[in-house]
C-alpha cells in the first residue's frame, strides 16, 4: 500500500475509528474543551480536516491519527496499513485503544515557565490598561499583579512559537490552547495570573466584552487555562487574621488597591472543599453581589463556614451592586461633594 493510497482511506471512517464524535461532515474538536458547536470539519474532496478553533489541528488521516492518539508518523501510518499491501476494510477495523495517561503531565515548574514566557510578552497596551482604568484598577497594581493583555493575532502567532519551542504535547497540557475560543471569535483579552509562592498555576483570560454582549454574542467572557485549584492572590491568606472573600478578579483588585487583604474566590458551584482549611482561624468577610443570587450563595457558604470553625460576616452592598461598582460610585461622589466644598 502506498502513501498516496493510506491517505486515500476516507477521512470520515478514520475519525470514526478513533472515536470522535462525528455529525454529518464535522465533529467536537479533541484538542479543546468545550467544543460546544463542532469545530472539527472534515473535507471530503480533499480527505483532510481542520479544526476552527485551534490552528494546528488540520491535515491528512496520518495527521488525523499523528494529533489524536499523539503519536509519531510512523505508528499513524502503521496504525492505517495492514502490512499486507492491502487495503484495510476501514468501517469494520478498529484501531487499539489509546493508551492510558499518554497526556503529557507538566512539573508545576515546567508548566510556570510556560505560562510565565507567554505573559513576558503580553505588555498590557492602551486597551487593557483602559478597561482597567475605566474600573479603578491602576496600571501599578496591573503591574504588580502581572496583569497581561494579548489581541488575537499576538496570541494565535505567539502560541505557535511556543508549540515549537515546547512541543504540542506540552502546550495543550499547559492549558494556553483554550484561549483560542475568545481568539476565534477577533476578541483581545486580559491575562490574570493566579500564582502561589511565586509560582503561575493557571491563567485566567477575560475579554473586555460586557455580559451584555457577551450574552447577546454567546460567548464566553472567561476562559481559563484550567480548572482553579488555587484562589485568585492565595499568598494573601498568611499576611492577614481578616480576609475579604470577593468574586473574580476586577473585585479582588478593587479591594486590595484600597489596601484590604482581598481574595478573589469563584462561585459557589466552583468553590473547592479543601478551600475551607486555608481559612481555618481566620475572620471571613463576604463581599458577594448583592443580587438575586446573593441569599443562596451566602447561605451556602455561611453553612460551610460554621461547619469548619470559621468566622464570617458580610461586607453590605446595596442591592444590584458589586464592589468595583460600589467604590466607583462611591469615590466619584466624594469627589464631587470635595469639588463642591471648594
Ligand atoms: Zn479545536
Amino acid at each position: 500500500m502506498t502513501l498516496e493510497e493510506i491517505k486515500a482511506i476516507p477521512i470520515l471512517d478514520v475519525a470514526h475509528s478513533l472515536g470522535l464524535n462525528i455529525k454529518g461532515r464535522s465533529a467536537h474538536c479533541f484538542a479543546h474543551q468545550p467544543d460546544r458547536h463542532p469545530s472539527l470539519v472534515f473535507n471530503i474532496q480533499r480527505n483532510t480536516f481542520k479544526c476552527f478553533v485551534c490552528p494546528m489541528i488540520h491535515g491528512s488521516v496520518i495527521d488525523l491519527i499523528m494529533q489524536v492518539r499523539e503519536c509519531d508518523f510512523k505508528e499513524a501510518v502503521e496504525q492505517l496499513y495492514s502490512g499486507k499491501g492491502k487495503p484495510i476494510p476501514w468501517r469494520s477495523y478498529a484501531l487499539p485503544s489509546k493508551p492510558k495517561a499518554q497526556k503529557t503531565r507538566l512539573s508545576p515548574e515546567y508548566k510556570n515557565m510556560i505560562l510565565k514566557s507567554l505573559l513576558q510578552v503580553a505588555p498590557l497596551e492602551q486597551e487593557g490598561r483602559h478597561y482597567l482604568i475605566e474600573r479603578g484598577i491602576t496600571p501599578e497594581t496591573a503591574m504588580a499583579l502581572g496583569i497581561g493583555f494579548l489581541r488575537p493575532e499576538t496570541y494565535e502567532s505567539l502560541y505557535k512559537v511556543l508549540v515549537s519551542l515546547h512541543g504540542r504535547s506540552a502546550l495543550r497540557s499547559s492549558g494556553l490552547g483554550h484561549f483560542f475560543l475568545l481568539a476565534k471569535e477577533g476578541l483581545s483579552f486580559l491575562l490574570f495570573p493566579y500564582r502561589l509562592e511565586n509560582q503561575i498555576h493557571l491563567i485566567k483570560a477575560r475579554c473586555l466584552l460586557t455580559k451584555e454582549e457577551a450574552d447577546t454574542r454567546k460567548i464566553r467572557r472567561f476562559v481559563a487555562s484550567e480548572p482553579a485549584k488555587t484562589l485568585y492572590n492565595q499568598d494573601v491568606i498568611k499576611s492577614s487574621s481578616h480576609l475579604y472573600l470577593c468574586e473574580g478578579e476586577i473585585d479582588t483588585l478593587t479591594m486590595m488597591q484600597r489596601g484590604y487583604p482581598a481574595i478573589g474566590i469563584p462561585g459557589v458551584s466552583s468553590f473547592r472543599e479543601e478551600w475551607f482549611q486555608l481559612f481555618s482561624g481566620k475572620h471571613l468577610i463576604l463581599c458577594l453581589d448583592n443580587d438575586a443570587a446573593w441569599e443562596k450563595a451566602s447561605a451556602w457558604f455561611y453553612d460551610r463556614f460554621s461547619q469548619h470553625g470559621i468566622t464570617h460576616s458580610r461586607f453590605a452592598l446595596p442591592y444590584g451592586m458589586d464592589i468595583n461598582q460600589y467604590f466607583s460610585e462611591k469615590e466619584k461622589l466624594i469627589g464631587q461633594i470635595k469639588c463642591g466644598s471648594k
